[in-house]
């Protein structure tokens, strides 16, 4: 295990990730566009060269055919509809690709993710009703019934569940969404891109400057109105996601609620780790693994990122009072830990 120390204070925290494009703009023109998705998440598209290209229009249609199929907040997607009829007959090929990556990375993190958690986010306060009343173990026990995969079936192009179990997911959809953006990019002859979703990134080839894209990984430890970066990290052809318990959560009774949860006992999930940034080769994957870290905590994330060639991983976290960072073997060659950070 290849860790840095580091030699600050533990606060509450926040981690965002944020594009750093490191040196000043020349030569090649830089096509930038951004906008909102899925409800207030903003999203940034670089794109190396192709003046002739109006993508703009593009990647916004895009995103409303993939929120038309995967948002539980839309009352006709083709995700609310199997969830109220229980049935859907040959779904689309953006719900097949998340649901079976979904049940592939269930099945790698014995089910600490597992997108039919819905009914568990919502009676912790985290679903739509936001009031928040701390269930009592029989609730929870009761809802866990309702909670597995397991309790969803696709055989032959029929999707089927049982009746009160509700998919959403939430976990994984951003980095989908980026992967569809990057891939349509591909499909018009972009080589040198990067989308940017809620924080969720993909890049392809270099920058305008002819070189890697650098994403810059902030310190968790500055409040939510500062910012200072943690790492940068050269990513090429490659995808990031981050999860962290620090942005979404409530706090009563001196007790932290956070919206990450382990579908496997119904609580929190409660951890020493403290942010999860994933490198894979496509960003559904690296958002869906990021998200079951946050549930497994460190030892058994370091293991899978150890064992799994396609998984690199940045893990920040708490150890007797400091803040620690483990980076996987595969990054190190190209993270530079900022100099706050690295003494
Ligand atoms: P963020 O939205 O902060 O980027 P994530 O990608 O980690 O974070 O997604 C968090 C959301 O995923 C939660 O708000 C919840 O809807 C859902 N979720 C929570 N726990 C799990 C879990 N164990 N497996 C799958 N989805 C989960
Ligand atoms: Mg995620």
């Amino acid at each position: 295990m290849n860790k840095k120390k580091l030699s600050i204070g533990f606060t509450a925290v926040l981690l965002v990730i944020t594009i750093i494009t490191l040196i000043p703009r020349k030569g090649t023109r830089l096509n930038e566009i951004s906008g909102q998705t899925m409800g207030t998440i903003m999203y940034h598209v670089k794109v190396v060269g192709h003046p002739e290209l109006d993508f703009e229009k593009s990647i916004d249609s895009l995103l409303v055919v993939f929120n038309q199929a995967l948002s539980v907040y839309i009352p006709d997607s083709e995700i609310s509809t199997f969830n109220q009829t229980g049935e859907l007959s040959h779904p689309s090929e953006l719900f097949t690709d998340v649901f079976e990556r979904s049940q592939a990375v269930y099945e790698r993190t014995d089910g600490a993710f597992d997108p039919t958690v819905g009914p568990l986010i919502s009676i912790w306060g985290f679903g739509p009703d936001k009031t928040v009343i701390i269930p009592d173990s029989s609730i929870i026990d009761s809802v866990l019934l309702l909670v597995s995969m397991e309790k969803v079936d696709y055989e032959n192009g029929l999707l089927t569940k049982d009746r009160n179990v509700q998919l959403d997911f939430g976990a994984i959809a951003k980095g989908q969404a980026v992967d569809e953006v990057g891939k349509w990019l591909e499909r018009k002859g972009v080589q040198n891109y990067l989308v940017e979703i809620g924080g969720e990134v993909r890049c392809k080839g270099l920058n305008q400057d002819g070189r890697t894209w650098a994403i810059g990984i902030e310190d968790p430890t500055v409040s939510q109105f500062e910012t200072r970066g943690l790492a940068i990290v050269n990513v090429q052809d490659r995808s990031l996601a981050t999860s962290g318990n620090y942005r979404n959560y409530y706090k009563t009774e001196g007790q932290i609620y956070a919206h990450i949860i382990d579908p496997r006992t119904g609580y929190n999930a409660r951890h020493n780790l403290l942010s999860a940034s994933v490198f894979a080769s496509d960003c559904m994957t690296a958002d869906a693994f990021a998200t079951a870290f946050m549930v497994l905590g460190l030892e058994e994330s370091i293991q899978i990122v150890e064992d799994d060639s396609n998984l690199d991983a940045v893990f920040v976290f708490s150890s007797e009072g400091e803040i620690d960072v483990y980076v996987s073997t595969g990054i190190t060659e190209i993270i530079e830990l900022t100099e706050t950070l690295a003494e």
